[in-house]
C-alpha cells in the first residue's frame, strides 16, 4: 500500500485511494464509503467504544448528531451532508465527558479538529480517546439559506430536492423532475452559498486528524467511486490495516497525476480564502467598533454564542455575572458583554462560525470574531505577518 511500492503494510504518509467492500454502506456512501467502512471496522474491533457522525434527519437540511454503537448501524450514517454545519468537539465534552472514560470516534471538518485542539489545549477532552478520521471541506452552506437558495437561483422547491453535492465547483442539486447546478462563484456574488466563515477558512485538508479523506485527486476508474485517503498518523495507518485485512476496505496507491491536482486544489482553496479574507475584513474598515455596536443592539442576550463556541467554555453567565457594567436583564445588554467575550477568543477563535450560525439576531459574531483573532495574530506575531493565522 505504500505509494511506490515496498512494504504492504499502510503508513503515516501515504496516500491512498480507498473504498468499502460493505454493500450496504457502498449503497448510501458519498464516494465509495471508505469513512464508514472504517468506522464499521474500528467498532467491531473494539479501537473505539462508540462513533459521533452525522446523519440525515427529517430532510437533507437536517443534519443532527448521532452516537453509534452498534456497527450494524452505522450505513445509515454515510453520505456528505453539506447543509450540516454542526460542531461535534463541544458535545463531546458536554455530553460525553470528554472522552475521559471512552474512546470515541468523530467524523471532522477542519473546523472540529481545531475544536478538539481548542479543548484539549484547556484539558476539556482527552485527545488519547479521541479517533478522528477527517473529510476534506470546501465548505458548507446554512439551511435556511440553502433553502432559500435553491428556490431563488434554482427555481426549485426546496422540499422536492431529494440529493445536494458540491462538485468542481457547483452547487448540484437532484429533484423529482431533473438536477441542476451553478456555480459557487455566482451563488455567492448573489449573496448565497457557503457560510461566511466557510469561504474565509483555509483548513481544507485536516492532517491533524489520523486520516483525511475527500474527493480531490480521485481520478481514472475510481473518480466518484472511492476517496483519497492521506494517511496522518500511526493510529490511523494501524485502523486502514485492520480494515482492509478484515475485508471491509479496498485500497490502492493514489494515482500521482492525483496528487498534484489535490495540490493544485488545497491551493486554489487558500487563494479563495485569502481573497475573502481581505473582502470581509476590509470591508469591517476603520468603522468596525460602530458596526459591532450597531449589531449587537439586536443581541437578546440567549447566551447560545458562548454556549456552542468551542474555545468560551466557561459556564456561560459566569462570564458576565462578576462585572460592574453588564447587569441581570439588561437589553441589549452593555456592549461590555460582547467586548469581554471578544477579549476571551481574541487569540484562539477558530472560525468555526457557530456563534454566528447559532444567533437567533442573526448578528455577524464569526466574522468579529475571525477579524479579531486575524488582527491580533498579525500584529502580534510580525515577523510571520498574514502567514501567521492559517484557519
Ligand atoms: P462516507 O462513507 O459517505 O462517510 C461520510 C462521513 O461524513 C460520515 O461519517 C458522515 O456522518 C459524515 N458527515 C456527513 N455530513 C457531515 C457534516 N456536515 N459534518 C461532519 N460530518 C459529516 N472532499 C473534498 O475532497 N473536497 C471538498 O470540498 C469537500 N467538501 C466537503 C464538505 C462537507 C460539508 C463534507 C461533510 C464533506 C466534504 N468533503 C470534501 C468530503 C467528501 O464529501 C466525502 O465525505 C469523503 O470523500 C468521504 O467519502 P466516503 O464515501 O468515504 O464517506
Ligand atoms: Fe468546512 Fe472550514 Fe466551514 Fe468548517 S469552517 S465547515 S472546515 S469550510
Ligand atoms: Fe446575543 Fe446572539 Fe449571543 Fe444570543 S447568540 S447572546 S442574541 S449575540
Ligand atoms: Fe467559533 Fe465564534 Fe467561537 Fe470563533 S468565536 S471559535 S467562530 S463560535
Amino acid at each position: 500500500m505504500a505509494l511506490f511500492g515496498g512494504s504492504s503494510a499502510c503508513k503515516k504518509g501515504d496516500m491512498l485511494y480507498a473504498w468499502t467492500n460493505d454493500a450496504e454502506i457502498k449503497k448510501k456512501a458519498e464516494l465509495g464509503g471508505a469513512v464508514t467502512g472504517l468506522w464499521k471496522h474500528a467498532l467491531a474491533s473494539k479501537a473505539v467504544d462508540a462513533v459521533l457522525v452525522v446523519t440525515k434527519g427529517a430532510d437533507l437540511y437536517d443534519a443532527r448528531p448521532v452516537l453509534i454503537t452498534n456497527p450494524g448501524d452505522l450505513a445509515k450514517t454515510a453520505g456528505s451532508l453539506h447543509c450540516g454545519t454542526l460542531l461535534l468537539p463541544k458535545m463531546v465534552k458536554k455530553f460525553l465527558d470528554g472522552a475521559k472514560g471512552k474512546k470515541i470516534g468523530v467524523t471532522v471538518k477542519g473546523c472540529d479538529v481545531m475544536g478538539f485542539y481548542e479543548l484539549a489545549k484547556r484539558k476539556e477532552i482527552n485527545l488519547d480517546n479521541v479517533f478522528m478520521i477527517g473529510v476534506n471541506c470546501g465548505g458548507s452552506v446554512s439551511p435556511v439559506s440553502a433553502r432559500k437558495m435553491i428556490a431563488d437561483k434554482f427555481g426549485v422547491d426546496p422540499d422536492k430536492v431529494t440529493k445536494e453535492e458540491i462538485d468542481k465547483g457547483q452547487f448540484i442539486i437532484e429533484y423529482e423532475g431533473g438536477h441542476k447546478g451553478i456555480s459557487i462563484d455566482e451563488l455567492e456574488d448573489a449573496g448565497y452559498g457557503r457560510r461566511s466563515n466557510c469561504r474565509r477558512c483555509k483548513y481544507k485538508i485536516p492532517r491533524q486528524a489520523d486520516l483525511a479523506c475527500g474527493n480531490w485527486g480521485v481520478i481514472g476508474d475510481k473518480a466518484g467511486k472511492a476517496t483519497f485517503v492521506e494517511v496522518c498518523s500511526d493510529k490511523g495507518a494501524k485502523l486502514v490495516d485492520g480494515a482492509v485485512k478484515a475485508g471491509v476496505l479496498a485500497t490502492e496507491a493514489a494515482n500521482p497525476k492525483g496528487l498534484e491536482i489535490r495540490a493544485k486544489v488545497e491551493g486554489a482553496m487558500f487563494k479563495l480564502g485569502d481573497k475573502w479574507r481581505k473582502k470581509d475584513f476590509s470591508a469591517l474598515g476603520a468603522n468596525m467598533w460602530d458596526k459591532i455596536a450597531k449589531e449587537t443592539s439586536r443581541c437578546i442576550k440567549c447566551y447560545s454564542c458562548i454556549e456552542n463556541c468551542p474555545v468560551c467554555f466557561t459556564a456561560a453567565k459566569e462570564l458576565t455575572k462578576n462585572s460592574l457594567m453588564v447587569r441581570p436583564g439588561e437589553l441589549p445588554p452593555n456592549p461590555m458583554f460582547h467586548m469581554r467575550r471578544f477579549a476571551h477568543i481574541s487569540d484562539s477563535c477558530i472560525n468555526c462560525g457557530q456563534c454566528e450560525e447559532l444567533c437567533p439576531a442573526e448578528i455577524p459574531l464569526a466574522l468579529f470574531s475571525h477579524a479579531i483573532r486575524a488582527e491580533s495574530d498579525t500584529a502580534f506575531a510580525p515577523k510571520l505577518g498574514a502567514s501567521a493565522y492559517k484557519n
